[in-house]
């Protein structure tokens, strides 16, 4: 998947659209999903333009790369959920339903998050 500048969360990196903000760093930026499905479900991203975890992997300085790791654990501090649990999740890519192409983390927390995947059928 190529990086489209003009995705939605570049788009709300570069202020062109609101985002209900939670927690901002020098390399990453944490806001509330806009349809969320649990009590608690936060996005992180990065401010730099990477698609997903394998960009990000490869070509990000080793800065972004903690400053985006301590920015999920300080996220999931503030939000509270640490002591019941919460779960992360990144798509990547087609088969995982990525559908913003900007690296994001998903937070889920605030119920019983059940099985790790969903209901969907496997496909080859
Ligand atoms: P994914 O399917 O992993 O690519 O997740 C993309 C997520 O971005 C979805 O959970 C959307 O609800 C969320 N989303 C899309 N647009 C916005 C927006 N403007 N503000 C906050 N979250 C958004």
């Amino acid at each position: 998947m190529a990086y489209d500048p003009n995705n939605i969360f570049a788009r709300i990196l570069r202020g062109e659209i609101p985002c209900k903000k939670v927690h901002e760093t020098a390399h990453s930026l944490a806001f509330h999903d806009i349809q969320p499905v649990a009590p608690t479900h936060i996005l992180v991203i990065p401010k730099g333009a990477y698609v997903d975890i394998e960009d990000f992997s490869a070509k990000a300085p080793d800065a972004e790369i903690a400053d985006f790791i301590r920015a999920v654990g300080e996220v999931a501090r503030m939000a509270g959920v640490v002591a019941d649990g919460y779960r992360i999740l990144a798509n990547n890519g087609r088969d995982a339903h990525q559908t913003v192409p900007h690296l994001h983390v998903h937070i889920f927390g605030g119920m019983k998050l059940g099985a790790m995947l969903g209901h969907g059928e496997a496909t080859q």
